[in-house]
């Protein structure tokens, strides 16, 4: 059956057409009972304001880091012992996972280097706790490296979007190095071996990846060719 207005096809449960309203009649057919085509049109639910959930989320955040910090105090008499890694991680946390949203359109460029930086000064302060004895040397050089390569990644791919095969080679190449300088932080920190001995084949890996991304960038042809074949 068809709308004697518009001409759209009907299902035969259509009171009336779905596309301009006509109602539908046959004078021979009996309209069947049967279950709608679509379901009945329900209005979304209403957006909720985000600030009144992230007031919670933060009051809740206080409430642990403060029951944190009195327990503690209270079972070490006066002192600050553990709860400080606790309210630290829970600080990570917060500026990682709910400060973004306070704000209406929070820019990555902004808030990955700020989740990097919060990392940072959470090593550093395990670092003072512990007096020096961690990895401290260790571990910021490795924060440090994958938080410039994010945040690179993602800055440039934020403001550049045409430009994400050249990013991404570029990544890949610095990844790259990043794993032997991985190897060269483990080697010097735990003493293990003078030479190189996992990382060269990772980075030799990311390299050839990195170069095969900047030939694809920068050969035309080839490149309309893969997208078309994977939608590049
Ligand atoms: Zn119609």
């Amino acid at each position: 059956m068809y709308c004697v207005k518009c001409g759209v096809e009907l299902a035969d449960s259509e009171k009336k057409c779905p596309l301009c309203g006509t109602r539908v009649y046959h004078p021979d057919i009996v309209p069947a009972e049967a279950e709608p085509p679509y379901p009945p049109f329900q209005k979304p639910a209403e957006a909720i304001n985000p600030r009144g959930v992230l007031f919670v989320l933060t009051v809740l955040f206080l409430i642990i880091a403060a029951i944190c910090l009195l327990c503690d105090w209270n079972l070490s008499g006066g002192r600050i012992v553990w709860s400080g890694f606790v309210t630290g991680a829970l600080a990570l946390i917060y500026v990682a996972f709910v400060l973004p949203f306070w704000f209406r359109r929070p820019s990555p460029a902004v808030f990955v280097p700020c989740d990097f930086l919060a990392t940072a000064l959470y090593l550093f302060y395990i670092n003072t706790i512990l007096d020096g004895n961690w990895f401290f040397t260790f571990a910021l050089p490795l924060v440090a490296g994958i938080g410039l390569i994010t945040t690179a990644v993602v800055v440039l791919s934020y403001y550049i979007r045409r430009g994400y095969l050249f990013i991404w080679s570029g990544a890949c190449i610095l990844l790259g190095v990043y794993t032997v300088g991985i190897e060269v932080l483990i080697n010097i920190t735990f003493s293990v071996q003078e030479k190189l001995v996992w990382s060269l084949y990772p980075c030799v890996a990311l390299f050839m990846i990195g170069i095969m991304l900047l030939v694809i960038a920068l050969v035309r042809p080839l490149r309309e060719s893969l997208h078309k074949k994977f939608f590049l």
